[in-house]
């Protein structure tokens, strides 16, 4: 589809905090870039002369970066105008830790297939900070990713029901073995399993409720939870399964994760 490119100085600027989740190039000079922003949520737009700004964009419109831009917002129909850009913080342990970056890249790929450009929502700009912060100082990027995924699930509307089988409503007890149950959306006793036989995602108690507390943890305490290698295990094969059936496609980024 043909770039609609906008008027330079026909609209109002504002300032914004942005998070930079996908770039390309666009003719000799210029990039098209989608941001998460704080107020105004998902944001793409034009940064023209940004291939061969020195001063304005260098070094500043890369994958993951946070930002202070100066934009317009988009008006029938065409970009948005991203006038300058101020680094904030480029995450840069992220870049260099290849397990933190292909963490970062299915936080990436989840929020791009599940946003549309001015569709915000006030907890998300947060969560991907949170997110982006925790997996530029860690060891172990499992945790961080997964509690994302729970929250980012919860944040969208899409909460897996975790606490009681999705087909007889038992409620969740110690030792006990539930499934993931694709069609329903939602959880299986072993009983109920057993007559569908359609789910090989186990998933332990102690996996379920450490998901439920993550959805009630504050968020600057979040990082602070522990997850077994086990439950890491469960967990990340029960998101890998939910997030394509909810996409309805591969999530090509989760390959990548070791
Ligand atoms: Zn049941």
């Amino acid at each position: 589809m043909a770039v609609q490119i906008p008027e330079q100085g026909s609209k109002q600027q504002i300032e914004s905090a942005a998070i930079v989740l996908d770039y390309r190039d666009h003719g000799e000079s210029d990039k098209i870039v989608t941001f998460f922003c704080q107020e105004f949520g998902r944001l793409t737009g034009i940064a023209k002369g940004a291939k061969r700004s020195k001063k304005r964009f260098v070094n500043k419109l890369e994958i993951f970066s946070s930002l202070r831009i100066q934009h317009t917002l988009p008006q029938n129909g065409r970009l948005a105008f991203i006038a300058e850009a101020e680094l904030l913080d480029g995450f840069l342990t992220l870049r260099t830790d290849f397990s933190c970056y292909t963490a970062a890249n299915v936080v990436r790929e989840i929020v791009l297939l599940a946003t549309k450009d001015l569709e915000g929502d006030e907890d998300l700009y947060p969560l991907l900070q949170w997110v982006l912060h925790n997996l530029n100082c860690c060891k172990d990027p499992s945790p961080i990713l997964i509690f994302f995924l729970i929250r980012f699930f919860a944040i969208i509307g899409y909460t897996p029901n975790l606490t009681s089988c999705a087909d007889c409503g038992y409620q969740l007890v110690q030792h006990e073995i539930f499934s993931f149950h694709v069609q329903s959306g939602g959880i299986l006793c072993d009983r109920c399993n057993k007559e569908k036989r359609s789910s090989r995602i186990r998933l332990s108690c102690g996996t379920l409720r450490s998901l439920d507390m993550a959805l009630r943890q504050p968020l600057n305490r979040l990082q602070r939870l522990q997850l077994t290698e086990q439950s890491r295990r469960e967990a990340l094969s029960f998101f890998h399964l939910y997030a394509k059936q909810l996409f309805q496609r591969e999530i090509v980024s989760w390959q990548f994760l070791t």
